[in-house]
């Protein structure tokens, strides 16, 4: 990466070794349930840092080994019809050899308190033994029980029979964001797996079974490493829908003049993340599809395109002038982000992307 210069991704590929670290390190259970669980890492507290994340800025992945099932996590037994072929129950295993999977889809998510990637407490990194004393996780090593990594790594991670993972998002949004519309796509890579034939179809289904109302994955196919760094580089254009608040009417006219317009704006970088990135200034377009009233005549929805690495929060609400103009410059009025969800990833001039090209057939995805 990245055409943003963004510093916050160096140091991620460190992380994809935080089961093996866990396990030579003899982690215990994790507080709710069985197994070792991640390890300190470098680079692990380069994701998400007070969820604040904007979904904007990213088209790095995040990489990190999933935490261990617990008790949310599938049970082997239950996973089993998920296998083609298990290994024989009599005589010695044979040897696997070290192979690396790529699966990917499409994720919804549908809910507001999930972030993409294992959001590791920033103070202990989720370290076995530094976070027994944690007074920031409690010992729980991180901040959220889940995250669309552990949700979608716990089922194929018992499908595959391997703990080890690492999630690839095409960019991500903020763990208070919901990911809508198509979804967005990922390339979910699995480290040393015992079991190589898995039934995609079922492991869709019973990710989805589980997750009812929160997660919800598609088009589950095979991949190859290739299509990670296109969904890393790939810079995207996303379409939002943000419920914002007005802190005085508005004249209808004066939203509707700003219709179909692409703006430019300059942003600087926002005090939310002045922390891990550089204060600078970007430009970015925007440009505003519709403004809905709601029951509530202090309110607007508001559909907008933007151009990738775009804060959108501060877009509306402009951050005391930090973005130029904002939505509250533009209207005159005081706006705030309430609510924000991702409609559609597109393409890096705003159009929709073309359509996926047809999966590789199993197999053809096999790495040494
Ligand atoms: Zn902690």
């Amino acid at each position: 990466m990245s055409e943003n210069g963004n510093p916050r991704d160096e140091g991620r590929e460190a992380s994809s070794e935080a089961s093996d670290a866990a396990r030579r390190a003899g982690a215990g259970p994790t507080p709710d349930g069985d197994g070792p669980a991640h390890s300190e890492v470098a680079g692990h507290d380069a994701g998400f840092e007070d969820g604040a994340l904007d979904e904007a800025e990213d088209q790095a992945a995040a990489e990190s080994a999933s935490a261990a099932p617990g008790r949310s996590g599938p049970h082997r037994d239950e996973l089993a019809p998920l296998q083609r072929r298990d290994r024989p129950s009599h005589g010695r295993e044979p040897e696997l050899p070290r192979v690396k999977l790529f699966v990917e889809g499409r994720y919804r998510k549908l809910t507001r308190d999930l972030p993409q990637t294992v959001f590791f407490c920033p103070e202990c990194k989720g370290h076995p033994r530094r976070r027994r004393n944690c007074a920031r996780c409690e010992g729980f090593g991180k901040l959220t029980r889940e995250s669309v990594q552990e949700l979608v790594g716990w089922v194929l991670g018992a499908a595959f029979k391997t703990r080890r993972n690492k999630f690839h998002g095409a960019g991500r949004e903020d763990l208070d964001v919901r990911m809508l519309g198509e979804g967005r796509p990922f390339v979910f890579e699995i480290e040393s797996p015992k079991i190589l034939d898995v039934d995609l179809a079922a492991v869709e289904a019973e990710i989805n079974r589980r997750n009812a109302g929160r997660l919800e994955i598609r088009g589950l196919h095979w991949s190859d490493k290739s299509r990670v760094r296109v969904l890393k580089e790939e810079p995207h254009a996303k379409e939002y829908e943000a419920l914002v608040a007005l802190e005085a009417p508005v004249d209808p006219a004066l939203h509707a003049a700003l219709v179909g317009k692409r703006l430019q704006v300059v942003q600087q970088t926002p005090a939310r993340v002045a922390h891990r990135r550089a204060d600078k200034e970007r430009e970015r377009w925007i440009e505003f599809l519709a403004f809905e009233p709601t029951e509530n005549p202090g309110e607007l929805r508001v559909r907008l395109r933007t151009e990738h690495g775009t804060y959108v929060k501060e877009a509306i609400h402009g951050e005391g002038g930090a973005t130029r103009p904002s939505l509250s410059e533009l209207l005159g009025v005081g706006c705030v982000c309430r609510e924000l969800d991702v409609l559609a990833i597109l393409d890096v001039t705003g159009e929709p992307p073309p359509p996926p090209a047809k999966p590789l057939a199993f197999g053809a995805n096999l790495q040494d």
